[in-house]
């Protein structure tokens, strides 16, 4: 066996089927083809594709199959109670950090699933399984935050931090910065502005124009080491009653950093806002006015159940309306911006979304324009790790199809496509963990659908293997 062969699990074509190894990203790297051609009995080739997860290594499909049966099956229950009992900051004799036994049961299940790593040795390797599987790159955020209560919080002046509160911004400042140091050119770097501490959530609560000065200069000094090292910023939306001033210091930021021609900082959207529209409107003029490139990131949004549900659609057909019409119109350049010289703002789009359906009409749109030469923005795709893979996969086999084409747009259209990690200890990831896991019960229907797509690929590979 060709270890090529071997090390996808993929058995050397029988007489008659050619295998076609449709790329080669690097040298070094090898790749399973995506399709196989058969030659037919009138001797002419015949491609017949291979599903998207055939992309996917063994190892991570056994572990996401493992994970996804258990979320789609009578194993969720008792799963979810032990999660739920685990992210209580107050059940200590759950917590990772004082029960083995608790670490032992996470550590190969939930936090495999999830998350990147602990130290920078782990997630360096991650990123490298993520990037030898042909993704354009990642998201990575630091999962440790100072966590202050928000919900019903009175706003304390900010402008006389205390030593520990100005030591609070320090750590944040830093733990960013070794995170950013992970990543290679091209990759994004999240944060979240109420990581900082006290300081940072009494600002955006009592809707300051500007952060505070120690978190401004600490935001300046992250952009210009991302800046130099080819890095991107993402900043995460958060719940709508900080939304608004995280907007704001979004956009001060982009105004100038994303000054030469290219998106250093993206902005979060989030399309189950009734107000998201608007929201991308006005940022769209802001561009425009000031010269500078709009980042955004595209996202539903994750805080339905904490949020006042008038603010959110009524329904998930006009959120899932909403996004599908922005990512539309942003990459038709059909928004209403007609403001002094009339030509469109530069956009960078992150389409941030597991929805296949919302994938699929965002690199069809943007494919056809590329290929028709039409003005359109500069897009980019990604899924959260451990989610959605199947989405993750069929982008990637887009990109591999178009790479290899002969045809110069088509080439150019090829998806960039990005996985979005968190790193951290086991005690540090917990809530994130849980959140995820909610987030796959929350959509029953694709945790099934991809515990089909993932058993059906083992499948696969078993009887190709045998017989
Ligand atoms: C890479 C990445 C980064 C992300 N970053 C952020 C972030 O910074 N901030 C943030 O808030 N979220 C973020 N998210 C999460 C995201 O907002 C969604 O919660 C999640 O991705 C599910 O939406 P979906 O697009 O994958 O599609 P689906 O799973 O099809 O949609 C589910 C979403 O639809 C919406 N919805 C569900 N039911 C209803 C209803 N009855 N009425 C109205 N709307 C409904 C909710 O937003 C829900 O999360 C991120 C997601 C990804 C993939």
């Amino acid at each position: 066996m060709r270890p090529i062969f071997k090390s996808l699990l993929v058995r050397p074509p029988a007489a008659g089927v050619k295998n076609v190894f449709l790329r080669r990203y690097a040298p070094q790297r090898t790749y399973i083809s995506v399709a196989r051609a058969h030659i037919n009995s009138s001797g002419e080739h015949a491609m017949t594709k291979l599903p998207p997860l055939a992309a996917m290594p063994t190892g991570a499909l056994l572990r996401s199959l493992a994970f996804t049966t258990i979320m789609s099956t009578a194993l969720l229950k008792p799963a979810m109670h032990f999660m739920k009992l685990v992210a209580n900051p107050n059940a200590f004799i759950f917590s990772p950090d004082r029960n083995p036994v608790v670490r032992m049961l996470l550590r190969p299940t939930f936090y495999k699933q999830f998350a990147a790593g602990e130290n920078e040795k782990e997630v360096t390797k991650t990123i490298r399984h993520i990037k030898d599987q042909g993704f354009t790159g990642v998201i990575l955020g630091y999962a440790r935050e100072i966590v202050v209560e928000t919900q019903g919080r009175t706003p304390r002046p900010t402008d006389n931090p205390t030593k520990a509160e100005l030591r609070d911004i320090e750590l944040w400042k830093q733990d960013t910065l070794r995170t950013l140091r992970m990543l290679d050119s091209g990759d994004f770097l999240a944060i979240k502005y109420t990581g900082a501490g006290r300081i940072a959530v009494d600002a955006c609560l009592a809707g300051e124009a500007l952060p505070p000065k120690s978190i401004e200069l600490a935001m300046d000094e992250i952009c210009n080491e991302a800046r130099s090292q080819g890095s991107r910023i993402w900043i995460d939306a958060e719940q709508t009653h900080l939304q608004p001033t995280l907007d704001r210091w979004a956009i001060d930021l982009m105004r100038r950093h994303n000054r030469d021609g290219k998106a250093l900082v993206y902005n979060t959207i989030q399309a189950y806002l009734k107000s998201s529209r608007e929201t991308v409107l006005s940022h769209l003029r802001a561009a425009q006015n000031g010269d500078w490139t709009l980042g955004i990131k595209l996202v539903r949004g994750a805080y339905i159940a904490n949020e006042p549900r008038s603010r959110i659609h009524d329904t998930k057909e006009q959120t899932d309306e909403a996004y599908n019409k922005i990512v539309s119109s942003l990459l038709r350049q059909d928004f209403p911006v007609d403001g002094d010289h009339g030509i469109f703002p530069k956009v960078q789009l992150f389409v941030a979304s597991h929805n296949v359906s919302s994938i699929r009409q965002a690199y069809s749109l943007h494919s056809d324009r590329v290929r028709d030469e039409m003005p359109t923005v500069y897009v980019e795709y990604g899924q959260l790790m451990g989610m959605a893979d199947d989405v993750s996969c069929e982008l990637l086999i887009h990109r591999r199809e178009d790479l290899q084409s002969t045809d110069e747009k088509t080439r150019l259209s090829a998806p960039k496509v990005f996985k979005c990690l968190s790193w951290g200890s086991t005690s540090e990831l917990v809530q994130n963990l849980y959140r995820r896991a909610v987030e796959n019960t929350d959509a029953v229907q694709r945790t099934e659908n991809m515990a089909k797509a993932l058993r059906g690929e083992l499948l696969r590979r078993v009887f190709r293997l045998s017989s």
